[in-house]
C-alpha cells in the first residue's frame, strides 16, 4: 500500500503509550451540567428552556440560532437551575443553561432510520436537527459542511482518521472499539455526493486500525483505506487533502473547491448516530492524559460535564501539574481553571509535569532556517513572527501569513524557542476580525 504524505512536518515525542491500550470507560455524571451556548462556529444557540423547567436526556434545550449555528441537547435528565454566563475552556464567559442533574436519566424516545431509504436531503436535515459538528476542535457545522454548492464535483469523501496531534488516542480507541458505526457514518456521508470514493485515512502507526477497517470494507466498492505517513501535522486539512488527493488548497479556498470534503472520526460516528439511530449529538470521547494524572485513559463523555470530574475518574493527580492544555501539545491551549464544561469539541486533557514542559527562555533568532524546512504551510515563520511583533499587518499578510495551519511545527523544531505560532497566530486573529468588521 502507498503511503503519503506532505513536504515538511516534524516528529514529535507522541506519548501515545499512555492511553491507548485501554477500553474506554463511560463516566455517569453527577453534578450540575454546564451547556454553553456557543460550542460551534456561527451564531450561539437560543435557550428553549426556562429556570425551573425539568428535561430529559435527548431533549433539545436550545434551538440553532441561524443557518451557521448548531442546536444543543441536555444529556442528563434534572431541572434547569440557570441560564446565564459561565467560564469555558478559552477563559471566556459563555452564556449556558444550567442542569441540576437529578441523576434519574430519564430518557427520551428516539426514531431510528434506513439510512438507505432517506432522501438527501432527509439525511442533512436529521445531521442539522441532531446538533452534529466538526468534533476536531473546530466546531463547525456539519450540515453546512455536507452542503456545498455543487455537490456532483465532491469526488473524495475523507475520514481523517490519523490523529496525529501527539498524546491524543481517542479516535484510535473510537476506530478499535466502534470500527463499524465509523464504516456506516461514512456510507451515510457518500449517499451525499453521487460522484464520490471515500477514504479512511490513517496513519501507519496504527496498523492495527488499518487491519481491522481494510478488513471491513473489503466489499464496498466505494469506501478505501489509505495508510499515511506518520508526520505531524499529517491531520491538518490541507496536508491531509494534498495526501490523499494530490490536489493543494490554500486559506481563501474550502476543501469542496478541491472536490473533497473531509470530517474526523468522532463526527462521522455522530453522523451515523444522527441519521440511523435519531440520536442526537450528547457524547464525546475525551483522552485524559500527561504523566500528571494517575490513570490516563479515553473516557466517553456526557457533553456538559465538569472537567475535574474527568481528572477525578483519571484518578486524580499523580503530582502537581506544571502545565494543562485543553487538546493536544501543538495545537491545544493552556487550561488556567479546570472548572470548565466539556462541551462539543473537548478533545483532550492533557496534563503535563515539569519535565514534559520545556521551560527554556526565548533566544535570539539564528537564522537556521529550521522553521521553514519544517513548515507545511511554506511560509517563512521567523519572518512572519517579527512582521506580527511590530503588528505590521500588511507586510504579514502581503508574505502569506494567512496560509499558516497554526500547526505549531516552527515553535517546536526551533532551537532558540521563539514562540513564533503563538506570534503568528494572534497576527492571524487580527487580520481575520479586521476583515469581518469591514464587511
Ligand atoms: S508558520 Fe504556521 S504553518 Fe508554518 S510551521 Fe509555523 S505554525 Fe505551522
Ligand atoms: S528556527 Fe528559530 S532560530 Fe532558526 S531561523 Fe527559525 S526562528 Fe530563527
Amino acid at each position: 500500500m502507498a503511503r503519503l504524505t506532505f513536504r515538511g512536518g516534524v516528529h514529535p515525542y507522541d506519548g501515545k503509550d499512555l492511553s491507548k491500550d485501554k477500553p474506554m470507560k463511560t463516566i455517569i455524571p453527577k453534578g450540575d451540567m454546564v451547556y454553553p451556548l456557543s460550542q460551534h462556529i456561527g451564531a450561539p444557540a437560543v435557550p428553549m428552556v426556562k429556570k425551573g423547567d425539568r428535561v430529559l436526556v435527548g431533549q433539545k434545550i436550545a434551538d440553532a440560532g441561524g443557518f451557521v449555528s448548531a442546536p444543543i441537547y441536555a444529556t442528563v435528565s434534572g431541572t434547569v437551575k440557570a441560564i446565564g454566563p459561565r467560564r469555558v475552556v478559552t477563559g471566556d464567559m459563555v452564556n449556558s443553561i444550567i442542569v441540576d442533574n437529578d441523576g434519574l436519566f430519564e430518557e427520551v424516545e428516539y426514531t431510528s432510520h434506513n439510512p438507505e431509504k432517506l432522501e438527501k436531503k432527509e439525511i442533512i436535515e436529521l445531521i442539522k436537527e441532531a446538533g452534529v459538528v466538526g468534533m476536531g476542535g473546530a466546531g463547525f457545522p456539519t450540515h453546512v459542511k455536507l452542503s456545498p454548492k455543487e455537490p456532483e464535483k465532491i469526488t473524495y469523501v475523507i475520514a481523517n482518521c490519523a490523529e496525529c496531534e501527539p498524546y491524543l488516542t481517542s479516535d484510535y480507541r473510537r476506530m478499535i472499539e466502534e470500527p463499524q458505526k465509523l464504516v456506516d457514518g461514512l456510507k451515510i456521508i457518500l449517499r451525499l455526493f453521487d460522484n464520490a470514493q471515500g477514504v479512511l485515512a490513517i496513519e501507519d502507526n496504527k496498523p492495527d486500525c488499518i487491519e481491522l477497517l481494510s478488513g471491513l470494507v473489503a466489499n464496498e466498492e466505494r469506501i478505501t483505506v489509505k495508510a499515511l505517513k506518520t508526520k505531524y501535522p499529517q491531520g491538518a486539512e490541507r496536508q491531509l487533502i494534498y495526501a490523499v488527493t494530490g490536489r493543494e488548497i490554500n486559506s481563501s479556498m474550502l476543501p469542496a473547491d478541491a472536490g473533497c470534503v473531509v470530517d474526523n472520526v468522532d463526527t462521522i460516528v455522530a453522523v451515523y448516530h444522527a441519521v440511523a439511530e435519531g440520536k442526537p449529538l450528547m457524547n464525546r470521547i475525551v483522552t485524559v492524559t500527561g504523566d500528571a494524572v494517575n490513570e490516563p485513559r479515553n473516557f466517553y463523555v456526557k457533553i456538559g460535564m465538569n472537567y475535574n470530574d474527568l481528572i477525578e475518574e483519571a484518578g486524580g493527580f499523580k503530582t502537581e501539574p506544571q502545565k494543562v492544555i485543553s487538546g493536544g501539545p501543538m495545537m491545544g491551549f493552556a487550561l488556567f481553571d479546570l472548572n470548565v464544561p466539556t462541551t462539543k469539541t473537548a478533545s483532550a486533557l492533557l496534563c503535563l509535569t515539569k519535565d514534559e514542559v520545556s521551560e527554556t527562555e526565548e533566544g535570539p533568532c539564528i537564522n537556521c532556517g529550521r522553521c521553514v524546512e519544517v513548515c507545511p504551510g511554506r511560509v517563512v515563520p521567523s519572518r512572519l513572527a517579527d512582521m506580527a511583533r511590530r503588528h505590521d499587518e500588511e507586510a504579514f499578510v502581503a508574505n502569506d501569513g494567512m496560509e499558516c495551519c497554526e500547526c505549531g511545527c516552527c515553535s517546536y523544531i526551533c532551537p532558540a524557542k521563539r514562540q513564533l505560532t503563538q506570534s503568528i497566530k494572534s497576527m492571524r486573529k487580527t487580520v481575520l476580525n479586521n476583515r469581518k468588521n469591514k464587511k
